[in-house]
């Protein structure tokens, strides 16, 4: 017997889970964090469909917190491990993780103090010792090289692009009486992206599990670079400050390296950069530590040549460092996490600056619904942080070319070596509306079999 359950990214774009028995033998693959929606975050509170004890290993894609951040609670809840993934995921997931874990408990502390919990107390959802537990048991395999986790199940990891580590996952499946083999995409990048490598093609299998994110989309055909050039050259001329909420972790270290290659190139003056996250000098470090894992040559990331850092690059790792930056008058660029604004730094530069008209905002990434971020993105004129109505007047704009993920018309790229048809392809990690977009191309343009599993669907692979 061998099936698949789909405890995450189902519907939805976070807390992606999927658990894949084969008779008594269960792996999890991914254990993602629900970000967003307060219904979705509700589930990370609620115990678990299975027992954690009982899971024989976790497999993981990469070291995003709605692929990793469930692991602390997984770890209390009695897993013992292992739990395989990248070498740089290894890295990039021990910070991400411990970075969380500290954004929760200031988080509770905050709301504690200013009695902003709707509960006696706010609690985090796992402490730093929750994540020091977790990241013990985090075991490095490198792309390509087959691994037997439990009798009957043998996975492989693909590069996926999207980030440094990022990983889909090949597994075969063996109950006794039959063989199936499944591929799991992870998040799937995108050809041409600066830093990143491109996605590498996938194998070819009986299932395909495949994320959405866009799968209703197609990215614009701007170049990320030129949207980049235009915004700093504003920055100049507002004499102003440029806010860039970002992921620390990719997406950071991709804007520095773009900015300063435009520097390098003379098509901007050099601008001041300030990096403002704790996590992000040491996701920088790795970035710069694994540099085969990059397109670019590895000369760009040594030394004095490391375009990663440079005098012109700040980086603001404890609070009071942070704080100076609410004076900075530009010109100058401050980048700052969480990504989709879903807690962080972010937050306190936003309430600081929104209400300046010379400001100017970029949103660069993709903004789950019911985030922050989704709601500046859809034009919304006030907006609460921390219970307090902030009018927004800086100037906004977007950079969708900057996207981590393929849209649609990528992941049908992405799958043109496939020869034969899968079996079935699950469709996920997506907003609905982008699911049924994905799973139309699939069956229009390949006439594949897909479904759009919702949260708990439990599949026989047969
Ligand atoms: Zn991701
Ligand atoms: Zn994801």
């Amino acid at each position: 017997m061998i099936t698949v359950a789909f405890l995450g990214a189902a519907g939805t774009v976070t807390g992606s889970k999927y658990l894949v028995t084969v008779n008594e033998q269960r792996v999890l693959v991914d254990c993602g964090m629900f970000q967003g929606a307060k219904a979705l975050r509700q589930r990370n509170w609620e115990p678990l469909p299975f027992t954690p004890g009982e899971i024989d290993a976790v497999i993981l894609t990469h070291c995003h917190i709605d692929h990793v951040g469930y692991l602390p609670r997984m770890v209390k809840a009695g897993f013992e491990g292992p739990v395989y993934c990248t070498p740089p995921t290894v890295e990039l997931s021990s910070i991400a993780l411990l970075d969380t874990a500290h954004l929760q408990m200031e988080d509770a502390e905050y709301r504690n103090k200013k009695k902003l919990s709707s509960h006696p107390v706010a609690l985090p959802l796992f402490t730093d010792v929750d994540a020091e537990a977790a990241i013990r048991l985090l075991r490095s395999v490198e792309y390509d090289n087959w691994f037997e986790v439990a009798p009957g199940i043998r996975f492989r990891f693909h590069d996926a692009g999207h980030l440094l580590g990022a990983a889909g996952v090949e597994l075969i499946l063996n109950d006794g009486t039959k063989e199936r083999t499944i591929y799991f995409s992870g998040d799937v990048g995108r050809y041409g992206n600066p830093l990143t490598t491109n996605p590498s093609q996938p194998p070819e299998t009986d299932y395909l599990v495949c994320e959405s994110t866009y799968g209703g989309k197609m990215h614009p055909p701007e170049d990320p670079a030129f949207e980049i050039m235009n915004l700093v050259k504003e920055t100049f001329e507002r004499k102003t400050v440029l806010l860039i909420p970002a992921f620390a972790v990719g997406r950071t270290q991709q804007l520095i390296y773009l900015i300063n290659d435009l520097a390098r190139n003379n098509l901007v003056p050099t601008i001041e950069i300030h990096v403002d996250s704790p996590m992000a000098i040491e996701a920088t470090d790795i970035y710069s530590k694994y540099k085969s894992y990059h397109v670019i040559p590895s000369r760009n990331l040594e030394g004095a040549n490391n375009m990663l850092k440079g005098p012109n690059v700040f980086f603001h790792k404890d609070k009071n460092s942070s704080q100076t930056l609410n004076r900075l008058r530009g010109p100058a660029v401050i980048i700052s996490a969480s990504g989709m604004l879903a807690g962080g730094r972010i937050l306190h530069h936003l309430l600081n600056r929104l209400i300046d008209p010379n400001v100017i905002v970029a949103l660069v990434g993709f903004m789950a619904e019911g985030t922050l971020g989704r709601k500046l993105l859809d034009g919304e004129k006030e907006i609460y942080i921390h219970k307090t109505l902030v009018p927004v007047r800086s100037k906004m704009v977007t950079i969708q070319s900057l996207s981590g993920h393929a849209d649609y018309y990528e992941i049908l790229h992405w799958l043109e070596g496939y020869k034969m048809k899968p079996r079935k392809v699950f469709v996920t990690h997506g907003e609905i509306t982008q699911s049924e977009g994905m799973a139309k191309h699939l069956k229009e343009e390949k006439g594949w079999d897909c479904v759009i599993p919702s949260l708990d669907n439990v599949f026989s692979l047969e």
